[in-house]
């Protein structure tokens, strides 16, 4: 039995960091680990400048607890973007692509895309510099139930984009269904992020008959096993086209609640990678984690890997219930529970 794993640094492809108070307290639990992350841009004041970008990625720089930490920012997209602002800004990698939420689809996406047709120029400049699109891929609509989000998004949306762009390089975030799954692995030019909680969750944890558990609340909601299964499948066989993107993302306790108005997101940084670990491990693929963790991501992103050598030990431990600081208050994912992997 395998009792330590060694493993190239990792970086996560997708964090939410927040802002202020919030910010100084969770940015060192991603930084703990990661050498780089993807600090998503739906901020409260949405980052859509170049100016706006080089803050934020400074803000959370200096918040980190190591010095060679990386905040890396894509542009939030909106119906009226600076397109010269964007371009340039791209150029100069201020911005490491464009991310696309549309409208009303999560947490603070009213100033997201109400329509992708409005927004080609957006792709095409993506398209010629050669940068990342990275899409929140659910289609919101009355008529469309919250299971059937991503599906929907990938048949209408997506299609349309992928061929009018064909060149164009999609990360589909935080994929969370069989069916997604399935339509990475057999189209081109396009990756996905996978959370550990749609690995570990299904909807039984999230929605009971007049209540639900706002801790386990996210979304693209997590779903059923047939889909879970797909997704630990595709995460730890070893295939090039999935990577890490925890989708980190917390909210106060005091802004979660047991009905669906509650805030959408599961915090998970203070034990991400070791769960990561874990479901690997429990799928008998421990040998294929750095490739998920370190490899197909700055492969996908054109970046070089991380050099330096991380390592993880079995050794049981118990997450704490909540991340308090300060005024701050979080439920961390998996708190109290145990988990089987610990990074020394
Ligand atoms: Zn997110």
């Amino acid at each position: 039995m395998i009792k330590k794993l060694s493993i190239r640094q990792p970086d996560d492809w997708h964090v939410h960091f927040r802002e202020d108070e919030m910010l100084s307290v969770i940015t060192k639990h991603s930084s703990r680990i990661n050498r780089r992350c993807i600090a998503m841009p739906n901020t409260t004041i949405p980052i859509t400048t170049s100016n706006q970008a080089k803050n934020y990625k400074s803000i959370i720089e200096k918040n980190s607890n190591h010095k060679n930490f990386e905040a890396l920012i894509p542009c939030y997209i909106t119906d009226n973007l600076d397109l010269h602002d964007f371009s340039n800004a791209l150029k100069q990698n201020l911005f490491i692509g464009g991310k696309l939420y549309p409208v009303n689809s999560t947490t603070n996406s009213s100033l997201g895309v109400s329509d992708i047709k409005k927004i080609f120029k957006v792709f095409e400049i993506l398209e010629k510099e050669d940068k990342m699109l990275l899409i929140h891929g659910e289609k919101v609509s009355e008529d469309i139930n919250i299971f059937d989000r991503e599906k929907y998004y990938i048949d209408e949306d997506l299609q349309i984009i992928r061929k009018n762009f064909q060149n164009l390089k999609i990360v589909l975030e935080h994929v969370s269904t069989a069916y997604g799954v399935e339509y990475i692995k057999s189209n081109k030019n396009i990756a996905g992020t996978i959370t550990p909680h749609h690995m570990l969750l299904t909807k039984k944890d999230v929605f009971f008959d007049n209540s639900i558990n706002p801790h386990h609340f996210c979304m693209p909601v997590v779903k059923d096993e047939k889909d879970l299964l797909a997704l630990r499948n595709a995460a730890c066989i070893n295939n090039t086209k999935f990577f890490i993107g925890t989708d980190s993302a917390p909210h106060h306790v005091r802004e979660k609640s047991e009905n669906l108005n509650t805030k959408a997101g599961i915090f998970s940084a203070v034990c991400s990678l070791e769960l990561y670990t874990e479901i690997f491990d429990e799928e008998d693929s421990l040998n294929t984690l750095e490739q998920f963790a370190s490899i197909n991501g700055p492969n996908f992103y054109n970046l070089p890997k991380n050099e330096r050598i991380i390592t993880l030990e079995k050794n049981s431990w118990y997450p704490p219930e909540f991340t308090e600081e300060k005024s701050i208050k979080i439920k961390n994912f998996f708190g109290n529970k145990k988990i089987n992997w610990k990074l020394l």
